[in-house]
């Protein structure tokens, strides 16, 4: 799709120290004329503006400080630790609805520009390849949506959440923002009396100053950008223990902690139920961050799931539902979190197998049939394909909708791929897939080739052409074990 820059980083900033340090180190490369800076990205098929090519990310320290509004800038300190992979004159981060006032590079200051939704950094000498990288941005992070865009901060009655999939943590800080580079993240979270702070991964400390605590948390696992999460609000923290004592944490807006208690003891039981059919849970916590805010979404950020408080308040909704849907994004902690797509055309690895166990749970726990819900998906699959593109080929997200990627075939249209699997390979060849493709694949990110050739291997035979009509194909292949089912004549 096309490109919407809207940069509001300053241009062309110049650190007059940058200039000195270089003198002083005997840098010429400073000194001979500017590149012109221009926007990267690696490529991604559906968003090819998306991360930056010649380094790895090893680590984010993030700090932010809350004014007390959720309307007003926060200031921010992202600090990022690399590797560099390539010889790099010039360092290219993601970063868009922030000012930037500082950069530095392994200590010492670095010019810096915006281009496209691009911060182009020039540090004072080039980096060799396999050299390591500190950079140090000073910025602020805007939680004012901008116009036409989707996530990033997002603004609650009481404080503020994050919502960054698929491409939007770059609007709240700098970073290689593509789910192809995972790192450890270490969060420390300034904000006034009266609010808590709440982060992925577990509490590393606390410290109070003139009335404002300071929280940090760290990640025990690698983990995507999409899938950062800060929640800062008027909040309890409520403790329980999962399976093998798990810490089992939630972030809920206090006056609703009474209502809600009985639908957060079910997260146990929900975890040994994946844990059975999946096995182990993958990171060091889990627990739902219940917001008051209308985003028309819920989202497994990593270690403390993101829902609307409305999911579990609308009337309209049975108890069954609700409870798929909480199973829906704790099966991504697993598909999704701790395995992360190579690109976003994988994203059906993430979607599908959500949907799948949310199916299966309802059916096993709440009677409501998942080969009924398949054969409906059936019908309606040649219609998704055509809007959407196939579950391993979606088409591009339409231009100012960039969670558009987040359609049908993802979901239903995907977990009927695995059904498809399942009717093809047996019970038994499927399960053991599962549970091998979660314990290989441990923080790791994944391609759908990898997906087709362990399930090919698992069943003992080639699946590659099962998987090209299943996974690429523009109609749906015949249902094996249902030759009566009919898609798309509706
Ligand atoms: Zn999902």
């Amino acid at each position: 799709m096309p490109h919407t820059p809207r940069s509001v980083i300053p241009r062309a900033r110049r650190a007059r120290a940058a200039l000195l340090a270089c003198v002083v180190a005997g840098c010429l490369i400073a000194a001979s004329a500017p590149r012109s800076a221009e926007p990267q990205g690696i490529g991604d098929r559906l968003y090819p503006s998306l991360g930056n090519p010649g380094y790895d990310v090893l680590s984010y320290d993030l700090s932010f400080t809350y004014p007390g509004s959720n309307s007003k800038p926060l200031t921010a300190v992202t600090r990022i630790r690399a590797r560099a992979t390539e010889r790099l004159e010039s360092v290219n981060l993601d970063f868009t609805h922030g000012t930037v006032s500082s950069v530095d590079v392994n200590g010492a200051p670095a010019d810096f520009t915006g281009a496209g939704e691009d911060l182009v950094i020039t540090p004072a000498a080039p980096i060799p390849k396999g050299g390591a990288l500190v950079i140090t941005v000073r910025h602020t992070s805007d939680p004012m949506s901008g116009k036409g865009r989707d996530g990033g901060w997002v603004q609650t009655d009481d404080g503020l959440v994050m919502a960054n999939q698929a491409d939007a943590a770059h609007q709240v800080f700098p970073c290689n923002d593509h789910p192809s580079d995972k790192a450890q993240f270490t969060f420390h979270v300034t904000a006034p009396d009266g609010y808590t702070a709440v982060a992925n991964g577990l509490p590393w400390g606390t410290r109070h100053t003139g009335g404002a605590t300071t929280w940090t948390y760290r990640t025990q696992h690698p983990m995507a950008t999409e899938l950062a999460q800060v929640s800062i609000g008027r909040s309890v923290v409520l403790h329980r223990r999962g399976p093998h004592g798990l810490p089992v944490r939630d972030v809920v807006p206090a006056k609703d902690e009474a209502q809600l208690e009985p639908w957060l003891a079910k997260t146990p039981g929900q975890i040994a139920w994946l844990e059975k059919k999946v096995g182990p849970y993958p990171f060091e916590t889990y627990g739902l961050l219940i917001a008051q805010a209308r985003t028309g979404f819920e989202l497994e950020t990593q270690t403390l799931s993101l829902f609307e408080k409305g999911v579990f308040s609308e009337p309209a909704y049975p108890g069954w539902y609700v409870e798929s849907v909480m199973v829906h994004e704790l099966s991504h902690q697993w598909f999704g979190d701790s395995i992360s797509p190579r690109t976003w055309s994988d994203v059906w690895l993430n979607e599908g197998h959500a949907t799948w166990y949310e199916a299966l749970y309802a059916e096993e726990n709440a009677h409501r049939p998942l080969q009924e819900r398949m054969k409906a998906a059936y019908g309606l699959s040649d219609r998704w394909r055509a809007t959407g593109g196939p579950p391993a080929a979606p088409e591009p997200p339409r231009q100012g909708q960039k969670i558009s990627i987040f359609r049908p075939s993802v979901y239903d249209g995907s977990a009927l791929v695995l059904y498809a699997l399942r009717q093809e390979i047996g019970r038994a060849a499927f399960e053991r897939l599962e549970r091998t493709w979660a314990s290989l694949h441990r923080d790791g990110t994944t391609t759908t080739a990898d997906f087709e050739e362990l399930a090919s291997r698992q069943a003992g035979r080639d699946l590659s052409a099962f998987f090209q009509g299943w996974l690429y194909g523009r109609k749906t292949p015949p249902m094996p074990g249902h030759p009566d089912w009919k898609s798309g004549s509706a």
